[in-house]
């Protein structure tokens, strides 16, 4: 009998990834997945490559995105899955999201260089893909340039609230998000849920309103997760009538605790959210 493995969240050069989609192909493939989901921060420049290189290895690419949602005075990030990505509707979508990172990206060197770092726009698009700009970008070249010692530093001290550099995010609706999503065919699902800093009341509120939205899925396993969250999100999805999904968000080789294809196991009391798909 085969043995399916399944991986549906990942990054490449297409956003903030370190591997190119065809050597992240590679490197899922020798990990033993099975099925991959190339799931790029607001784009999908990365699918086509990916597609070839996953023909290429014998494995299975579902072509996929990690859409950035506002919500409730916060950002939570909706991957979609099995997406027809030549729909319209969704590329205007994350077509106005890049635009706006641009933007955010302007205003996050403005306050940099306030905070005495000068050049940072030009600094992070070095280390950037022409179609998206993102906080990581901005993070190597902080930590390049001798201003944080790494990557979990510079998230400390630089990008995020009340500290230099931070913007908060003016990214899509839940509603627009879940909707680009199914004009491509695709399925949405909440991205890291147990990640979010909210209380767990918020947190049903969002699975109750992305459920009434028509949204599919949660991750109910994420890279590097605890095997008690694990059951706590698998609980959550058995409540909501959500299916399952598991995605190690792999961004880098370097994140040596975040591998390809390397999750806790989810319980068998869920529904995977591929039993729909073959
Ligand atoms: P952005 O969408 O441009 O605001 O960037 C979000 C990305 O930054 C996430 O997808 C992660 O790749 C990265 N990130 C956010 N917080 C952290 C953190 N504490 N440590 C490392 N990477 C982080
Ligand atoms: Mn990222
Ligand atoms: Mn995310
Ligand atoms: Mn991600």
């Amino acid at each position: 009998m085969t043995q399916y493995q399944y991986d549906l969240h990942t990054h490449s050069t297409a956003s903030d990834g370190a591997l190119s989609p065809t050597e992240l192909v590679a490197r899922a493939a020798q990990q033993g997945v099975t099925h991959l989901a190339l799931t790029d921060h607001d784009g999908t420049e990365g699918i086509e490559e990916a597609r070839q290189a996953a023909a290429a290895k014998g494995i299975e690419l579902i072509p996929g995105v990690e859409i950035s949602v506002s919500w409730s005075g916060g950002t939570v990030h909706i991957v979609g899955l099995q997406l027809d990505i030549t729909n319209p509707a969704l590329q205007q979508g994350l077509s106005g999201l890049r635009d706006y990172r641009r933007q955010r990206a302007r205003q996050i060197a403005n306050k940099l260089e306030k905070a005495g770092i000068p050049g940072a726009l030009e600094g992070a698009a070095r280390y950037a893909s022409e179609t998206m700009l993102g906080r990581v970008h901005f993070a190597r070249f902080l930590v390049d340039n001798g201003h944080a010692t790494d990557m979990k530093d510079v998230f400390k001290r630089f990008l995020v609230k009340n500290k230099p550099g931070y913007v908060s995010g003016q990214w899509a609706s839940l509603e627009d998000a879940l909707g680009w999503i199914h004009a491509a065919g695709g399925q949405a699902v909440v991205a890291h849920p147990a990640r979010y800093k909210m209380t767990n009341s918020k947190r049903r509120r969002l699975l109750r309103e992305f459920s009434s939205l028509g949204g599919a899925g949660i991750e109910v396993s994420s890279g590097n997760q605890h095997p008690e969250e694990v059951r706590v999100m698998a609980k959550l999805a058995q409540e909501f009538e959500l299916l399952a999904s598991c995605g190690s968000d792999f961004h880098s080789p370097d994140h040596a605790w975040i591998e390809l294809g390397r999750m806790v196991t989810m319980p068998p009391f869920v529904t995977p959210i591929w039993t729909q798909w073959h």
